[in-house]
């Protein structure tokens, strides 16, 4: 799949985008009137490229307000024809899929919830065949990248070559201060996956409140993400989804004001060569720490041999707690991250662990 990918770039679809992707627009559309006054605000902001809005709207819990349903498509036809912004919403089955297809809508989205189901992502993609549409998919509510790769492969088998992935955060294991946890390693192994592959941020969906958007964007920025979808809405407070997390559009621009945006090179040679200077000593010193670790291996053997003839086990916890404390506060003098020293040790211990076991099942 890595070599037969090809994605069309975002410009493909959207010819003048010269900025980060940017889409606005309400969780969920709520009346013809709130549809309009919130387009014809983010429609002033250059910015904005694409206005989102859901029609159809997968509620954790059944009773809370479960979208317009297909009259949204119609407020959404009016938005482009009175600003010109290209328009989309989520499809969650073949039915919504059908429905926004034959509204014409400029692009489609997968939530969370259904890239998680591949029955549904499947239903979903075989009446997008043909069709040609750009499509949006965002994470599944869980950290799996195959999970959303899998979404993705469905998408582009039934044709589709304008693909976005969204990234919108994960459904948080403990306690956090965001609605969903960045979990930004999943982002970069999809990168990895997918390098032609642009994915944008979903800062509304991971803060869940308002005061968070702007460090999430900001980081997206910094992560190298193509572009956004923050949630706005003409009357934030009022809103019947989501409405700790939305923006007006005037405080969308304040924020979109903030924002540093950053480029993969800097197109300066200065900063070119000192940056190729500065990772030509990151490489020794990675070089360095392997030819280290290789040292320590052949010690680690050399025990393995000398507890196996004097039958003593391979684990010996107090040592390994020792080694533990020891090697935490020496990082900590060192100025390291608690949490990187003490998964590091994690590694090596069961490597260690692993290459004794092995040497006394050995003959
Ligand atoms: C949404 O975009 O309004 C939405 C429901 O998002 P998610 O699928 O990320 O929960
Ligand atoms: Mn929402």
């Amino acid at each position: 799949m890595k070599t037969t990918f090809e994605i069309n770039p975002i410009k493909e679809w959207l010819p003048n985008l010269n900025n980060p992707l940017l889409i606005s627009g309400p969780c969920s559309l709520e009346t013809e009137q709130q549809t309009l006054e919130t387009a014809r605000l983010l429609a002033k902001d250059p910015r904005v490229f694409v206005y989102r809005g859901g029609i159809w709207k997968p509620r954790t819990r059944p009773g809370s307000f479960e979208g317009v349903g297909s009259i949204g498509l119609k407020w959404l036809q009016m938005v482009k024809k009175e600003t010109g912004l290209p328009v989309g919403t989520e499809v969650a089955n073949a039915h919504h899929t059908e429905e926004a297809l034959k509204a014409d809508l400029d692009v489609l989205w997968i939530g969370a919830r259904s890239t998680a189901s591949p029955f549904v992502v499947q239903e979903i993609a075989d009446v997008l065949k043909g069709s040609n549409k750009p499509v949006l998919i965002k994470n599944p509510v869980n950290p799996d990248v195959q999970l959303w790769m899998g979404a993705i492969e469905r998408v582009y088998q039934a044709g589709i070559k304008s693909i976005v992935a969204i990234h919108r955060g994960f459904t948080p294991f403990r306690e956090t201060k965001y609605r969903n946890y960045p979990n930004w390693k999943t982002v970069i192994e999809l990168r990895r996956l997918l390098p032609n592959l642009p994915i944008i941020c979903d800062p509304s969906h991971i803060a869940g409140k308002r005061e968070y958007l702007f460090e999430i964007a900001q980081k997206s920025f910094d992560m190298g993400m193509d572009g956004l979808m923050l949630e706005s809405h003409i009357d934030p407070s009022c809103a019947l989804s989501d409405a700790s997390q939305q923006l007006t559009p005037a405080d969308l621009g304040k924020l979109l004001d903030r924002l540093v945006i950053r480029h993969q090179d800097a197109n300066n040679p200065d900063f070119e060569n000192r940056l190729d200077m500065l990772r030509s000593r990151i490489d020794t010193l990675d070089a360095e720490l392997l030819e280290m670790l290789s040292s320590r291996v052949a010690i680690v053997k050399q025990i393995g041999q000398y507890k196996k003839h004097n039958n003593v086990t391979a684990l010996q916890i107090n040592r390994w707690s020792q080694l533990m404390d020891n090697r935490v506060k020496l990082g900590k003098k060192l100025d390291l991250n608690e949490s990187l020293v003490k998964t590091l040790f994690q590694l090596i211990h069961e490597d260690s662990v692993r290459l004794q076991t092995d040497i006394m099942d050995t003959e």
